[in-house]
């Protein structure tokens, strides 16, 4: 509006300042409120004296207590940051570091990535000024290469002890080893559960300090016969819920994206056709690729008549707590790894979760008032078919990651390294010769100059591999670009139910020879070419957030080979063998063949797998292929391939393949009616 200002603009000034200040008053009010509900709250000060009395500490109490939110809060607050020194918090999951740290900055009113921030796998939000610091597991471990004594830190939290991930068994042998050294560091162990006895025996008898929980009681429900669809058992328990139950938020679990997407679907659809009929359905996904202003809303208050549901993985299990949680649906599963050392095949399997999940699952519901929790499954198989806990990650994944960061470190004697749980002996050996295999390490099992270069992105053996690979096949523009959006594989490309016929059409239209890698790098070149246009994604069906984290982790990736002396040079665009091969360098592993019988058998392993249908080359049957991953669904489908030849394996790999396992006994019989293989076609 028009001012005509003399006097009364300074006042109409304070005014406003006066009611900006009583806003943010009002907030600090509810965040000092908020905190002082929290079990932890009246343990302050007993905390902090045992924090100072002992050097390590284990941390017992259960979910929701205030843990991983207060305790770097009040160590900040005690004078553990003096001398520009930092607490640094480990979390499993990216999702809840960035979450909890924006909770904190929020907490402290600063500014995120000020005093309080999060380091994640290709995204840094911390600063000079950072003295509290959450981070991946996996962040601190690649720490370990660059400060080896952690001497920037006070304190260190390995938080969400009880999950067991792998990188945070690997954590738990490495800070023993350096508290050791450093009398002056405190070491804070945090679990939810009951495994304190067990860390506590580990680090050398180390006290345990209890938070008392405050826990409603949860009555559990079991359904009478095993459901078939638990998706569609889901949906029809929230509206069953929604429409008789008294108001009170509903958290689903389900194992991934996919399930999530589709389950919300369903449930706006059918919430849709009852229109007026129902209350209001507040419908929130919260899932590991979710951007983060996305993952913020399932923490805002449900309002007034409303109802929210949350459909979640099983971040919400234990990493993230939501406030008013009264109706909990379990299905009874959760996507895990599990890797055969024998055949050396890693896959993502559905897997009933263990007893222990399930309780913890169940509690989410008693954490404000007494709850409700729907187990889709009978009681019987609970008390039958569930394993009391989880099998530890390192006793079931691929260690080829962690051994070259450990070796890296200059820890050569792995089977003497301090494990809480050892990891099975042949998994072990097996990663040692597949990184033999790779050129990482020497026949001594020492870490050659390839295998330092490869340890120094952050990512996977193979991938690193590759990428270096790519120098010599002078392709690494190309290379890099391909390994950012094989970390966004499964999201790229949109497919929403309602129009699956165009959005195939769409994703067909991407399609080149030579397999699904030069699909995806066909789809970011054109979107380069866009200058990264929204509009163009929304017109390709092409998800646009998963393209801008492609390019942000490209962008870093390219950052990264500078330091180890990669140049970025782009590749003939006429000819992808140079691509073809740089993957091979990497994956050769990964190589299935085509049988007479018209299948495909992994070569080594002789193993059966079959194409996933929504590759490029689904109806083309070539020879020789090499897979990006394995996952086990209906069938061991492998998804993103590549069309090789098979004498590239014995020029990147010749100590690995040798002579009659490469021979092409399948010729050119291909079974009739089937497409050709390229290969064949440009003979
Ligand atoms: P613990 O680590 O013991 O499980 P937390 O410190 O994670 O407990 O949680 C303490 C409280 O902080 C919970 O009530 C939770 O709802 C709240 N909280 C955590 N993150 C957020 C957030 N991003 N927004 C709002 N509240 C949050
Ligand atoms: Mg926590």
């Amino acid at each position: 509006k028009e001012k005509k200002a003399d006097g009364p603009v300074s006042a109409r000034l304070e005014g406003d300042a006066e009611r900006v200040l009583s806003a943010r008053e009002k907030k600090a009010k509810e965040i000092e409120e908020c905190q002082r509900s929290l079990p932890v709250f009246p343990f302050k000060e007993d905390l902090i004296q045992a924090i100072r009395d002992h050097q390590v500490l284990i941390i017992e109490g259960e979910t929701g207590s205030g843990k991983t939110t207060q305790i770097p809060q009040f160590l900040y607050h005690s004078g553990f940051c003096d001398n520009d020194m930092k607490i640094g918090c480990t979390q499993p999951r990216r999702v809840a570091a960035m979450s909890v740290a924006a909770r904190v900055a929020e907490e402290l009113a600063v500014k995120l990535g000020n005093e309080v921030g999060y380091s994640i796998r290709f995204e840094d939000c911390t600063s000079e000024r950072t003295r509290i610091k959450y981070m991946t597991d996996g962040m601190l471990l690649r720490e370990f290469l660059s400060e080896p004594d952690l001497g920037s830190y006070s304190v260190m939290i390995i938080d969400e002890a009880h999950e067991r991930t792998l990188h945070t068994d690997v954590l738990f042998g490495l800070v023993k080893d350096i508290a050791r050294f450093r009398k002056d560091l405190k070491l804070l162990i945090s679990s939810a559960t009951l495994d304190a006895e067990k860390f506590a025996d580990f680090f050398d008898g180390a006290p345990i300090f209890r938070i008392p929980g405050r826990r409603y009681p949860v009555d559990i429900y079991y359904t009478k016969a095993p459901e078939a669809d638990y998706i569609d058992a889901c949906v029809v328990t929230v509206l069953q819920i929604h429409v008789t139950q008294p108001l009170g938020d509903i958290l689903v679990f389900l194992t991934g994206q996919e399930e999530i997407e589709t389950c919300q679907e369903l449930l706006l659809e059918r919430t849709r056709r009852l229109g007026s009929k129902i209350k209001e359905l507040i419908i929130l996904p919260i899932y590991a690729n979710l951007p983060s202003e996305m993952q913020a809303k399932i923490f805002e208050p449900t309002p007034p008549g409303a109802r929210k549901v949350i459909l979640a993985t099983n971040i919400a299990e234990t990493s993230l707590t939501i406030d008013g949680i009264i109706y909990v649906i379990d299905p009874g599963f959760a996507k895990q790894n599990s890797y055969n050392a024998r055949t050396g095949m890693e896959s993502l399997i559905v897997t009933p979760v263990s007893k222990a999940s399930a309780n913890q699952r169940a509690g989410r519901a008693g954490r404000v008032a007494a709850g409700k929790c729907f187990r889709l499954y009978t009681a019987w198989s609970y008390a039958h078919e569930l394993e009391d806990n989880a099998v530890p990650e390192i006793q079931r994944v691929n260690l080829g990651s962690v051994v070259l960061l450990l070796k890296s470190l200059g820890i050569d004697d792995l089977l003497s390294f301090d494990f809480l749980d050892p990891p099975p002996q042949e998994t072990l050996m097996l990663a040692l010769e597949q990184l033999y295999a790779l050129g990482g390490l020497n026949h001594r099992g020492e870490l050659t100059t390839l295998g330092r270069r490869m340890s120094e992105l952050p990512v996977d053996p193979q991938l690193s591999k590759m990428i270096i690979a790519s120098e010599k096949y002078h392709c690494s523009e190309e290379v890099v670009t391909i390994a950012a959006m094989l970390s966004v594989n499964n999201s790229v490309f949109y497919r929403p139910k309602d129009k699956a016929v165009h959005a195939d059409t769409a994703r067909k239209n991407f399609f080149v020879p030579g397999g699904d890698h030069l699909v995806l790098l066909n789809v970011y070149e054109q979107w380069a070419e866009t200058d990264f246009s929204t509009q163009w994604c929304y017109e390709n069906f092409i998800q646009y957030r998963s393209m801008k984290r492609a390019r942000d982790v490209r962008d870093q990736l390219a950052s990264m080979l500078e330091r180890i002396e990669v140049p970025l040079v782009s590749a003939n665009k006429d000819d992808n063998t140079a691509i073809r091969k740089a993957i091979t360098a990497g994956f050769f592993y990964h190589t299935a063949r085509l049988t007479k019988a018209g299948g495909y058998q992994t070569v080594k392993q002789s193993q059966t797998v079959h194409i996933h249908p929504n590759s490029c080359l689904f109806e083309d049957l070539p020879r020789w292929v090499i897979y990006f991953e394995l996952v086990f669904t209906t069938k061991e489908f492998m998804r993103q391939i590549v069309e090789i030849e098979s004498v590239w394996l014995r020029e990147v790999a010749p100590h690995y393949y040798k002579g009659k396992e490469l021979d092409d006994s399948t010729n050119k019989k291909m079974p009739k009616g089937r497409g050709k293989s390229k290969v064949e076609l440009e003979r």
